[in-house]
């Protein structure tokens, strides 16, 4: 057996997810106000500073031989299988996917920009020795190692309809945000009723605290919202106003019915969260908040 269909398809997807957001930057030509930087491909050992050896190392054996079944107990025992199938090349693909986090960090690190952005990065289940929720490396907790050279405290924020599992600590000097798309109104997974502009004052305000901030993408399964989301974010960055009609130009613009339009609208969801819970919840958020400045916790 070679490379399994389910494999095929998942990365033709996120190839797409990426892509449609690259062509409609391209097509708004930013390049007067971005500094595109190619990214460099992590090592064996820049993943090892993370996951387990075995891992690493089933994942470099599933790049070169194309008798996966052979490998079928080993691959399950790492996780992967299932929502995390052996993609062709998925070494190279993991290295890729990290070193875009890694030199992002780079950035951030040697002073280069104050905000750097990988919009293929925010991997945020991948555990040290499995794969798990369609990540198959956590390119967060490398570039986090990484800041950590340069910032003493980095806070993590994660946007995405999942939780990652990774850390924060307070009063940071550095902030890494994951902007998972799925979160979004019309995501097929996420199944939420978050609108692009709620989500954009999130990151205005992450941004606008004037320290280091690390920006990544994450998940996204309706792909021309995700493309939206992630164009309206990079359009805050560099403080740009962008017209709301997708340009008819674009290779992918049927993907964009029936508005054609960049921002969306919410949908026809019962908002189930009383004003009672929404108090709860800040309350709850706040004594988290007093009990790690009080002990001066950084968990791990
Ligand atoms: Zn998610």
């Amino acid at each position: 057996m070679s490379y399994s269909s389910a494999g095929k398809d998942f990365k033709t997807k996120i190839e797409k997810q990426i892509s449609n957001k690259q062509d409609l930057e391209k097509l708004e030509e930013w390049s007067e106000k971005v500094l595109v930087v190619k990214s460099i491909k992590a090592t064996e050992n820049d993943l090892k500073k993370f996951h387990s050896s075995s891992y690493i190392d089933i994942l470099k054996k599933t790049n070169v031989t194309d008798d996966i079944e052979a490998l079928e107990k080993e691959l399950a025992q790492h996780g992967l299988n299932y929502d995390c199938p052996v993609l062709e090349r998925n070494f190279d693909f993991v290295c890729r996917i990290a070193g875009g986090t890694l030199t992002a960090a780079m950035l951030l690190c040697r002073k280069i920009s104050r905000i750097a952005i990988n919009w293929s990065g925010g991997w945020h289940h991948a555990q040290r020795d499995e794969a798990e929720g369609f990540c198959y490396v956590n390119d967060i907790v490398l570039g986090i190692q990484k800041l950590q050279k340069v910032f003493d405290k980095i806070l993590y924020v994660d946007l995405d309809v999942h939780h990652g599992t990774v850390y924060s600590s307070f009063e940071p000097s550095a902030i890494v945000v994951q902007c998972g798309a799925d979160i979004l109104f019309g995501d097929r997974v996420g199944q939420c009723n978050v609108t692009i502009k709620a989500l954009v004052k999130c990151v205005k305000k992450i941004i606008n605290c004037n320290i280091p901030c690390l920006v990544l993408g994450g998940g996204g399964y309706n792909f021309a919202n995700t493309a939206r989301y992630w164009t309206c974010i990079t359009s805050t960055i560099i403080d740009t106003e962008i017209d709301d009609d997708i340009p008819d130009c674009s290779e992918y613009f049927t993907l964009y019915t029936p508005t054609y339009e960049l921002r969306i609208n919410p949908g026809n969801q019962k908002d189930y969260n009383t004003e009672e819970y929404i108090a709860n919840v800040i309350d709850t958020i706040h004594k988290y908040c007093d009990f790690i400045t009080k002990n001066n916790i950084i968990q791990k």
